[in-house]
């Protein structure tokens, strides 16, 4: 048996191997969590083990598949892919797309954080952030997704809270005014019980999960409702019951309300992970996080186990498929020095990089370039359509290793906008190709 990472460590445990297709999938992104849950669904014994949560703590928790389209959001993505033949769109292909996202919202309405689309038209949202400025991502997580403004030409009001540090409704409200949208803000008094300043946003929920707390907002808006057709407020409307929180204050403020998204972290993102680890336990999947996996243990091309390292000793789990869903640069899934060197710390999988030497091809001359920078847009695993980590020559290089989600090369997670739909549709394709599932 050889090894392809760093050298075993000493008083490793190696657990038996459990009967049946064994998938172990490494990180719990959006990427992660689908494949995991999609192999579940699909019968296998899955363990998912990863450092940390993964990006959709701090997202805004929507889901971006292309957001510069105008009109049907998967026609544009076709279109694109077949003059991108290296994008992970292409390779993916747009079935992998459609079912991916369809097949995350199916979860996501099952754990209760349902997502919307504009189903009518497959257009994107029009959707505010916190600086007042309009995103266009394809799904929200719902309590977002009904601040669209798509064909909304009446009147908004964002309503914050006095001496809370992490929504400026005033400043929200300007820059959408000055973009033609009607909008005014209030701010109102946190729930009694509320530290001011700096109380985070994920306490702020939990006491709006009360309904005293909800009411004493309620009360506060009441007097500033005329001309009012719809009422934003930041992402923090319940941990526990938001769907409950959501539709009380909707329904005691007699209009539409939703949800503008925060400073990080993000509580739509903190409350699918955590409402998704508890998805995957209860169908008997191991969910490790707080783990990093060491390196994975080969023989010849095939991966039939990881070490992964704890406290004490590290252990060494097997599997015959794993998904490597580590994230890139800004997750531990590519890693790099200060000499400029780049490298997959897992399996040693060879990163595409910026040309030229050292770090002296990873940044444009602006900081606000247009494209992004080189070590951002240039960085990443090629991949085939199976998923599989390509060499040097554009060979697989292992039988049974998918990588997905924002470790991949081809695309710019910057300005592209569709890492999301990326994660989710690579996620899709690397699970149904390891399991030869027909519905692709
Ligand atoms: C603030 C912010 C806003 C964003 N907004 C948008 C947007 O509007 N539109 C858009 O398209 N994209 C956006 N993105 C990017 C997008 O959210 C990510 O590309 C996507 O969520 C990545 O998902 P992923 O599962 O591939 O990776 P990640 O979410 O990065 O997850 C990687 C996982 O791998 C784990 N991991 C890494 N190495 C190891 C190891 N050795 N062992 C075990 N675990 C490991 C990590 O702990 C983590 O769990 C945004 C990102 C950020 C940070």
């Amino acid at each position: 048996m050889t090894d392809t990472g760093k050298t075993p460590s000493s008083g490793q445990y190696a657990f038996p191997r459990t009967q049946g297709t064994d998938v172990i999938v490494i990180g719990a992104g959006l990427a992660g969590l689908l494949a995991a849950a999609k192999a579940v669904r699909a019968g296998a014994k899955v363990r998912l083990i990863a450092q940390g949560w993964g990006q959709q703590i701090v997202t805004p928790g929507w889901i971006s598949v292309c957001d510069r389209a105008d009109d049907d959001v998967i026609a544009e993505v076709r279109g694109f892919a077949a003059l991108h033949p290296d994008h992970p769109y292409a390779l993916a292909g747009d079935d992998a797309v459609v079912r991916g996202l369809a097949s995350f919202c199916r979860l996501a309405e099952e754990i209760g954080e349902p997502y919307e689309q504009r189903t009518k038209d497959g257009h994107n949202l029009r959707l505010i952030t916190m600086l007042g400025a309009i995103q266009t991502p394809l799904a929200a997580p719902q309590g977002i997704a009904h601040g669209d403004l798509t064909g909304f030409s009446e009147s908004l009001l964002l309503v914050g809270f006095n001496g809370w540090r992490d929504f400026y409704p005033e400043m929200a409200a300007g820059n959408l005014q000055q973009q033609g949208i009607n909008a005014r803000a209030i701010r109102v008094d946190l729930p009694a019980g509320a530290r001011g300043w700096d109380l985070y946003p994920a306490e702020l929920a939990l006491l709006l999960d009360q309904v005293d707390a909800r009411n004493m907002i309620i009360h506060q808006i009441k007097p500033h409702l005329s001309g009012v057709d719809k009422i934003g407020f930041p992402a923090v409307l319940g941990m526990d019951q938001h769907l409950e929180a959501l539709s009380h204050l909707s329904e005691q403020l007699g209009r539409p309300c939703f949800e503008i998204p925060t400073l990080p972290p993000s509580l739509s993102g903190t409350r699918l992970s955590q409402k998704l680890r508890g998805w995957l336990l209860r169908r008997r999947a191991r969910v490790q996080i707080g783990h990093p996996v060491l390196r994975g243990i080969m023989q010849e091309r095939r991966c039939v186990g990881v070490e992964v390292g704890a406290l004490g000793h590290n252990n060494i789990f097997h599997a015959d498929h794993v998904i490597l869903a580590t994230g890139g640069l800004y997750n531990g899934g590519i890693q790099s020095d200060e000499t400029g060197r780049l490298w997959e710390p897992v399996f040693n999988l060879p990163v595409m990089a910026p040309p030229g030497e050292g770090r002296s091809g990873w940044y444009e001359d602006r900081l606000l370039h247009e494209q992004g920078h080189p070590i951002h847009r240039l960085v990443g695993l090629r991949v085939d359509s199976c998923m599989r980590p390509l060499d040097a020559s554009g060979a697989p290089m292992l039988e049974n290793v998918y990588a997905v989600g924002h470790l991949l090369a081809g695309f710019n997670p910057l300005t592209d906008g569709c890492a999301e739909g990326i994660a989710l549709a690579t996620a899709y394709k690397a699970i149904a190709t390891a399991l030869g599932l027909k519905k692709i």
